[in-house]
């Protein structure tokens, strides 16, 4: 019997993966990998390996999960080393614990390897603090991304105040998701950024705010949204002299002068 690890491959750029990571996807006999795991990352693979795509935009005969379960299971019956490699972190909307369930209940032994989920290198991309002590208390993680199961359910709770949110799979639709965030009570001058295909050459970032959201182009996906005070640009605050939330020491601080 095999064991497999649930890898993180973080959002696409080698050079984020953990060395735990490397380790594990230089040493696999078998990699099952999704749609957003990078070219970069598969290319650190032995070139004896086999890299089967399970991605649902591979183009061709996409895997249920029943089939990936079914493939992970008979891929430790045959191999040593099995890297189940995800986008992000494998505990972040990606499916890791049917896939865990499945290895559980065939006594498969695993392993989980954590990598760095999009929100937190979108607020890498955005110099944005996600918890910024002056401005939230609370980041949620969520996805507008509505299952059938899901479909018509309030995906976003009435919002708290000092809350930020990051929204996975954003989709194409930025008018609908910006009424959701208004119906939630969010108000529309908070402020926004969407982060799209992260740590690649083609990476882009959009400032907004939750009242100008469906006026927007929608920028290519993958791309994650995060909401809330702390998204306020502050270059760009300070080319618009928007600078009542902050004192000037404060300011200063931000721009990277002394404060002296
Ligand atoms: N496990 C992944 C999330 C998988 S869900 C993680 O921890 O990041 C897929 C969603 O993740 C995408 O729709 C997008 O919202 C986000 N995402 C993943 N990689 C991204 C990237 N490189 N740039 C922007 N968003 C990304």
């Amino acid at each position: 019997m095999g064991k497999v690890y649930l890898v993180g491959a973080g959002p696409g750029s080698a050079d984020l993966l953990t060395l735990r990571a490397l380790r594990l996807i230089q040493a696999a006999d078998v990699i099952l990998f999704d749609a957003l795991v990078s070219t970069e990352v598969l290319q650190l693979a032995s070139s004896n390996a086999r890299l089967i795509n399970v991605g649902k935009r591979s183009g061709r005969k996409s895997f249920s999960q029943e089939d990936i379960n079914a493939l992970l299971i008979y891929a430790a019956r045959n191999e040593e080393v099995i890297v189940r490699l995800k986008g992000g972190d494998p505990m972040v909307f990606g499916r890791a614990a049917e896939e865990m369930a499945a290895l559980r209940e065939q006594r498969i032994e695993f392993e989980i390897v954590p990598g760095v989920t999009a929100a937190c290198s979108a607020a890498a991309a955005a110099k944005v603090s996600l918890t910024d002590r002056r401005l939230a208390s609370d980041v949620s993680f969520l996805t507008a991304h509505s299952s059938e199961e899901n479909a018509g359910k309030k995906w976003i709770e009435p919002s708290e105040k000092n809350r930020t949110l990051v929204i996975y799979m954003p989709g194409q639709d930025y008018e609908r998701l910006g009424s959701d965030l208004l119906g939630a009570g969010i108000s529309p001058t908070t402020p926004c950024v969407v982060v799209s295909r992260i740590s690649s050459a083609d990476q882009q970032l959009l400032w907004t705010n939750v009242g100008s959201l469906g006026l927007a182009t929608a920028l290519a996906a993958p791309a994650v949204i995060i909401v809330g005070d702390v998204a306020e640009s502050t270059e760009q605050a300070i080319v618009l002299g928007k600078l009542e939330r902050f004192g000037s020491e404060e300011v200063r601080s931000h721009v990277g002068y002394s404060a002296r």
